[in-house]
């Protein structure tokens, strides 16, 4: 059983009305999924709420059609038609074990009104404040405004309780919701009673926070998000405001939940901030409340939530992502298992998904999304099916986890690695500057192989043909990665760029784990980033550290320009600046000469030439997949060898992401030995939620005749 140390994280706090049973609290958190996979949604919540959290909540939900942030995916409380969706989440987390929560939402200035086509509304005249800077203003609300977001926030309360919820957040955080517009000065120019001192700026805060006390009537408890502190926007919430809101609001909630001033900041990655980097700005905020406090840290070490509690900083551990990368977290730790924690890496694959309007993944857990869809569970997996025994020829994310899956399965597993080290990629680029915590990938795997009987590991054993046919195994799955392209094909360059033989090329593959000797020092560099990950400016940031001038080159108009979707752009921006890194957007190299390059404006394909002692070319990959090419041309050998199948997985069939190599480690697991016929309802490899058609032919109904 548990370790006493982590007692305290298992007692019971009361919230209100309601009383959790230990210390861990799912905070509200999007998924990409919301109204459109209900019941996939349901599952993923249910999962969590099986896995020991006390309070397992939605994302935020927009509760009226002037709050819709269409394309964005999140629930939605309309109207009374939304109130089965939400009840299915609500009794899946029931069923799970946990309290259902609930983040009521008005977008505010944050939602462009997409869908419902209504004009946004906001404390003052000004542009909407969206991802994509939508070409619309939000009006000044009026006190007739005021007096409908009020009706409307009371009309969400009564549906949620009427859904099965047992707390009821009030958000005002993140920037992204209309309390914290009122609330913030950057905002809230006000001049009337709900604009100007804080007493004013947290009027309407207080009135709705009334309205959701009333509404609950100690049937929910309440909890109000709020923001704390604007740490990456001039004039925004300070900590005086934050100070004054607690003590000025306390009696109107039943607990409080401490956020940062934008989703940026707040869910900032591994990259740019470590565990529990915020608790400065948190510390402190307790002492001015009599309710309990929630906080996040991306917290994965059980000696750190308990010192949370000890030191007074918080009362609940708040975890989303450690709650994604391992919802059974609570429960590993209350039964002494806080060594198998999967630990989350802070990469915020996971907040793609939201941003890309897709069901959400993880890279550190292949099932978050998949609970429903096939039928993947975090801590258990169907077992084995046969007594077939697999060959997995590659120790990379892919190689790994189909390995450690299918060792859990009951198969026996031979893992043959070519390297001295395992891990792949991970291991890899682990190395390279602030992204050690990936290394979590591997070790986590690594550590369920080594207690797992049925694997046995290879290292220094790369594998040909001729070793696979001989092997003596059933099946083989082929998960050998890929390696860096040298020549720029990638998205601008389709064919091979003209590159002088004389010239200094790299890529990735060159940077990892040693010094970079071909460069010498003090060299002028160009890294041609058509990748728009991480790599291009993770390879700038490297080379600038070892004192070479860098300029990054992309026909983006970003550095690393995906990484909006993972909320780390302007961080990027930031730290390539600030150590020197000149970007260049909008512009790709053309040519590569001895000491120079030539490079040309996407746009008009004006072209100049630039010094460059060396380049590395962050373009493309090409899958190492020899190996499995050569095996299916021998097909017609495998049965005389005892072969039934040979599969490739992970980069090796198409290069991806971390979190996609994981995965089709995880699908080929699960996927030996099924049987198609097994679940007639899953047409596809998943199941899918279909949209309710409107009853009778109403397709021309309303249409003037
Ligand atoms: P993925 O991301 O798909 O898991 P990686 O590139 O991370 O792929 O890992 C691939 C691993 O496969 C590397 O560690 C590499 O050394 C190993 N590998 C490649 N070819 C062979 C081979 N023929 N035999 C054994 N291991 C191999
Ligand atoms: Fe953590 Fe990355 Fe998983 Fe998100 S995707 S929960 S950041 S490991």
């Amino acid at each position: 059983m548990r370790e006493q140390r982590f007692d305290v994280l298992f007692e019971p706090v009361q919230l209100g009305p309601v009383r959790t049973k230990n210390r861990f609290v799912q905070v509200p958190h999007c998924n990409g999924m919301g109204y459109r996979d209900p019941t996939a949604h349901a599952a993923m919540r249910r999962v969590k709420a099986e896995g020991g959290w006390s309070v397992v909540c939605t994302e935020q939900v927009e509760i009226h059609p002037t709050s819709d942030i269409t394309p964005y995916i999140e629930l939605r409380l309309w109207d009374d038609g939304d109130i089965p969706a939400l009840a299915r989440i609500a009794d899946a987390i029931h069923e799970g074990g946990a309290l259902a929560g609930i983040e009521l939402a008005h977008n505010g200035m944050n939602a462009p009104n997409l869908t419902s086509r209504e004009a946004p509304m906001g404390p003052e005249h000004l542009p909407v404040a969206t991802w994509a800077n939508d070409p619309v203003q939000a009006r000044m609300m009026s006190k007739s405004d005021i007096a409908d977001l009020r009706a409307w926030h009371r009309a969400a309360v009564r549906r949620a309780l009427r859904a099965g919820y047992d707390v009821v957040y009030v958000y005002a955080g993140h920037s992204l919701s209309v309390l914290h517009h009122f609330l913030s000065p950057r905002y809230n120019h006000r001049s009337d009673e709900y604009g100007g001192s804080i007493e004013n700026r947290t009027r309407l805060l207080a009135e709705v926070l009334q309205d959701t006390k009333d509404e609950c009537e100690g049937r929910a408890a309440v909890v109000c998000r709020l923001t704390i502190a604007d740490v990456d926007t001039a004039g925004g919430i300070t900590r005086h405001d934050a100070e004054e809101t607690v003590v000025r609001l306390d009696h109107l909630t039943d607990a409080w939940d401490f956020v940062l001033g934008s989703w940026e900041s707040d869910s900032a990655t591994s990259r740019f901030s470590p565990e529990n980097e915020r608790e400065p700005l948190v510390a402190g905020l307790k002492a001015l409340s009599d309710k309990p406090v929630i906080g996040v840290g991306r917290f994965t070490s059980p000696d750190t939530m308990a010192a949370q509690v000890r030191s007074g900083v918080l009362d609940l551990i708040g975890a989303a992502r450690p709650s994604i990368a391992d919802p059974f977290l609570p429960w590993k730790i209350e039964h002494g298992h806080a060594e198998d924690v999967r630990e989350c890496i802070g990469c915020n694959i996971c907040v793609s998904g939201d941003m890309t309007m897709s069901p959400i993944r993880c890279t550190q857990n292949p099932s978050m999304g998949e609970e429903w869809r096939r039928g993947w569970h975090p801590e258990r997996i169907r077992p084995k099916a046969s007594d077939a025994s697999v060959l997995v020829v590659g120790s990379g994310p892919a190689g790994l986890e189909a390995a450690s899956s299918l060792g859990r399965r009951g198969y026996s597993v031979v893992l043959a690695e070519a390297g001295r080290t395992l891990g792949g990629r991970v291991a890899r680029e682990a190395t390279l500057p602030s992204l050690g915590a990936w290394r979590r990938v591997v070790d986590h795997r690594l550590s369920r192989i080594s207690n797992d009987e049925h694997v046995e590991v290879y290292r220094e054993s790369e594998m040909d043909e001729e070793d696979v046919l001989s092997a003596d195994v059933t099946d083989v799955v082929v998960a050998t990665g890929s390696v860096w392209r040298r020549d720029g094909v990638g998205r601008w360059h389709t064919a091979p760029l003209p590159v002088d033989p004389a010239a200094v090329v790299l890529t990735p593959d060159d940077l990892f784990g040693h010094p970079v000797e071909r460069l010498g020092e003090g060299r002028q560099v160009v890294v041609f980033d058509d990748d728009h990950y991480y790599m291009g400016g993770v390879a700038a940031e490297l080379l600038a550290g070892l004192g070479h001038a860098v300029r990054l080159v992309t026909p983006a108009p970003l550095a690393s320009s995906w990484t909006v979707h993972t909320l780390e752009a302007t961080a990027v921006q930031r730290r390539l600046l600030a150590a020197g890194v000149e970007i260049v957007t909008s512009r790709t190299v053309a040519e590569i000469g001895p000491g120079a390059v030539r490079t040309a404006c996407v746009f008009t394909g004006r072209e100049r030439a630039e010094r460059a002692d060396a380049v590395v070319l962050v373009t493309a990959r090409l899958p190492v997949d020899d190996l499995y090419q050569r095996l299916d041309s021998r097909r017609s050998e495998w049965s005389r060898h005892g072969l039934r199948s040979v599969r490739c997985i992970g980069d090796a069939w198409a290069p991806g992401t971390i979190a996609a190599a994981v995965w089709a480690g995880r699908r080929y697991a699960e996927e030996l030995d099924a049987d198609p016929e097994a679940d007639p309802e899953r047409t596809q490899p998943f199941l899918r939620e279909y949209t309710a058609l409107a009853r009778g032919n109403s397709y021309s109904r309303g249409l003037p005749r």
